[in-house]
Formats: structure tokens, sequence, C-alpha cells
């Protein structure tokens, strides 16, 4: 029997050009965010330690403004409609499975057809005087990676046997996830990772190269 096909497609660098959460901190430049970045990067703290730190770190005085510059900062990379468009006519479940935050994921991605259950993400809580994120899908018993938003506990909800799983993404909230799937589309540090694990992966600057490439794929089956 023909796997379905399923994509998990992240969001900071990968549907958007930039990473917001870079974005935001380099913007406001709360004191010492730039290690807190420097010490996920070279995990030396976990995802969910840094992210948490790094809005802990903003108070909710600044509310509007942190919610305004996160949404109004964003460019979608080319060929996203079409990707979306092009799962649909193929029958592919689309979810986006992002390690930012709500307050700007479901904002920018209103703007596309993609149903609310299908987006996954972080939550965050102003309501004390700084940023609190909170963890709506922390890792599951098997994953020990800390990821706040755990891709590899969203993967394995589709198991291997009846999915064709194929990843697309950009850095390190995506590394354990990528080391699942079938096929990873795979931009920046990513490609790295592919290269050194020895992942099926393909680099790609824009959707419309993914959309190409879903289509070969599909030919060679
Ligand atoms: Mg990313
Ligand atoms: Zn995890």
């Amino acid at each position: 029997m023909k796997r379905s096909r399923v994509i998990y497609c992240d969001f900071d660098g990968t549907i958007t050009v930039n990473d917001n959460i870079v974005a935001i901190m380099k913007h406001f430049q709360p004191e010492g965010w730039d290690e807190l970045v420097e010490q996920v990067i070279s995990k030396t703290i976990s995802i969910r330690e840094g992210v948490g730190r790094m809005f802990a770190l903003l108070p909710t005085s600044r509310k509007q403004e942190v919610i305004d510059y996160s949404i109004n900062n964003v460019k979608i990379r080319d060929g996203f409609s079409e990707l979306l468009e092009y799962c649909k006519q193929q029958n592919i479940t689309f979810l986006v499975t992002s390690g930012g935050i709500d307050f700007f994921v479901y904002p920018v991605l209103s703007a596309f057809p993609i149903p609310t259950e299908n987006i996954y993400c972080n939550g965050s809580d102003f309501s004390g005087s700084h940023i609190e994120i909170v963890w709506p899908h922390a890792c599951d018993d098997q994953c020990h990676n800390q990821c706040g938003m755990c891709k590899t506990t969203i993967i394995r909800g589709y198991p291997s046997d009846r999915y064709e799983r194929i990843l697309i993404g950009d850095s390190v909230t995506d590394f354990e996830g990528a080391k699942l799937a079938d096929t990873v589309f795979a931009r920046s540090h990513l490609i790295d990772l592919c290269k050194d694990l020895g992942l099926n992966y393909y680099p790609f600057d824009n959707f419309h190269e993914v959309i190409e490439r879903l289509e070969e794929m599909n030919e060679h089956e």
C-alpha cells in the first residue's frame, strides 16, 4: 500500500525568510539575549530553556510593540501559497511545526488556508511582569531533548509504515525531527546536520523548488 505523505514545515527561517525570535531580540535588545542564542546553538542549554529565558527578558509593558514588530517584519518565502495549493491537490497533509510563539505564528499564517489544528507552536502568557512562554506541545516520554515545541512527538504520531514523512526546515529546532523523516528539505544549519548524519536531504531556496522535487519523487515511485 502506498503511504500517504505528510509534511512537517518549520515556520521561522523556513516559511518566513528571517527567524522571528532572533529578529525580536535584535530589535528590542534585552540584556543577555545574545548569549542565550549562542548557548542554544551550541547546545549548552536546551531550546526550551533558551527560548523561555529570552522572552522572560522582555517586560509585558511592551506587549503591543513586541507583537506588532514580530508580525509586521515578516517576509514569506516565495512559493509558499503554491506549496499549500500543491499539497491540497495531492492530498498531502501539511502541518506547520514551529518552535515560534503563538502571538506571531497564528496572525502571520491567518493569511493562508491552513486549518488551525494543523499549526503547532508554543504559547505565551502576558499576565505577569515579563513574557512567559508556555509549552502546549512539550516532549513526550520518548524525547529527552527539552524541545519546547517537540517536533519528534508530532512526527511519531504519523507511523512510518503508513506515512511518508517529509520535514522542511532550517535550524536547531529541526535537528531531532530530521532524523525521523524519510526526506528532508533543508536550509542553513540543517544542511550541515543532514550532511554530517548522511540524511536524505535536498537544499532549497524557495518553495517552488520543493514542489518540483516532490513532483520528481512522484515520478520515481
Ligand atoms: Mg527555523
Ligand atoms: Zn522533544
